[in-house]
């Protein structure tokens, strides 16, 4: 009697899937209809992909776990963990394109760290990241559906790339709810609702995204990608100095809790403070003494806004640190500038990894 043989021609595409837990892999702890408490990172990769009925036999699937969290416990050496998993990915060629799961919460963080720190040249192969905003046996869940939508997105690119051989066009950010949001422009837009992640840079998951391109990008003064790749070593998933830069972030309302927050700073001396003030950044005038005085204590000022739209350029109502915005003018390291269109904790990434970049040059 013949045996059938599940069908995996060596044609299906090859497809790392890297899971690190979050609420797509999370369960219920109690009934959804009179709670919805559930604790994330439950679940394997494996079990994610073989809970979406016919999904495992479409793909040869390598899966990885290099841990297991809910993304709020996120630390610095995660990060540097999952680039070095994803850049032996990348080298492997075994492996033609790359799905991660990951916890909504730190989805940013990640994805604009990695932006940073991926050498541009290094992404030849689709790097898709997904993730869910309920619990993966919710009746609602909404993670198969964002893995379903990914892997499509995958093979779509897989098979248009075919045909523009030569020009690396692959994409790396985030899929969610039919959308793709390239890695430096994501950011999560809401606390709930299944469509968090649908932000002004968002366009639909098809190769069709190569044409918004463009419109895309970012200035590069908010960090251009692969901008700070040779910090780190491919395979480092420690990095002490990385791990110890400590950029506070100051969030000004009105009376003195700014002023003491930053005085307080005057002991620490962080690498660098992100001032998050009102409107288009405009510091209090009663925080500018301190500010000069971090400053030349060798702390750097970035003036940045507590208004999520909109950004912070040069300009404006407040110049009284101006002549701080060139460091070798004071003779000292720190510098003063504003954080453009980076929200607050893409700035405070950018600012660990500037200071780094300048300390270890020095
Ligand atoms: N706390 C979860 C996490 O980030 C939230 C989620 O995944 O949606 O891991």
């Amino acid at each position: 009697m013949m045996t059938m043989h599940p069908q995996t021609p060596d044609i299906l595409p090859r497809v790392a899937f890297v899971a690190t837990g979050g609420t797509i892999a999370g369960t219920m702890t109690e009934d959804s209809k009179t709670s919805w408490a559930y604790s994330s990172a439950q679940r394997s990769g494996e079990s994610l992909v073989m809970g979406i009925p016919g999904l495992l036999r479409r793909a040869q699937w390598h899966f990885e776990q290099p841990y297991s969290i809910g993304s709020q416990n996120l630390e610095l050496g995660h990060m540097l963990q999952l680039r070095a998993v994803l850049l032996r990915l990348l080298e492997s060629p075994e492996i033609d394109s790359i799905i991660v799961t990951h916890g909504t919460d730190t989805m940013e963080d990640m994805l604009y760290f990695l932006h940073l720190t991926v050498p541009s040249h290094a992404l030849g192969k689709p790097v898709l990241f997904t993730g869910s905003m309920l619990p993966s046996d919710h009746e609602q869940a909404d993670g198969p559906g964002n893995i379903s939508g990914a892997f499509e997105f995958l093979i779509q690119c897989l098979s248009t790339n075919a045909d523009v051989s030569g020009h690396s066009a692959m994409p790396f950010g985030l899929c969610m709810q039919g959308l793709f949001t390239p890695a430096h422009r994501v950011e999560k837009q809401s606390t709930a609702g299944l469509d968090a992640f649908d932000g002004p840079y968002s366009v639909l998951a098809n190769t069709q995204w190569l044409l918004s391109r463009n419109a895309l990008e970012m200035s590069e003064d908010s960090g251009v990608q692969g901008q700070f790749a040779s910090l780190f070593d491919p395979t480092a998933t420690r990095h002490p100095l990385f791990e110890a830069m400590e950029v506070p972030v100051v969030f000004c309302t009105p009376g003195n809790g700014p002023l003491r927050q930053l005085t307080d700073l005057l002991n620490r001396k962080p690498a660098s403070v992100v001032v998050a003030a009102p409107g288009h950044g405009n510091i209090p005038e009663a925080c500018v003494p301190v500010l000069r005085r971090l400053l030349l204590n060798g702390v750097s000022v970035v003036r940045a806004s507590r208004v999520i739209a909109g950004g912070v350029e040069q300009g404006g109502e407040f110049d009284a640190l101006d002549a701080f915005r060139q460091a070798p003018v004071q003779g000292g390291n720190a510098v003063f500038s504003e954080a453009g269109g980076l929200n607050l904790s893409k700035c405070v990434m950018y600012e660990r990894l500037r200071v780094l970049a300048h300390s270890l040059s020095v």
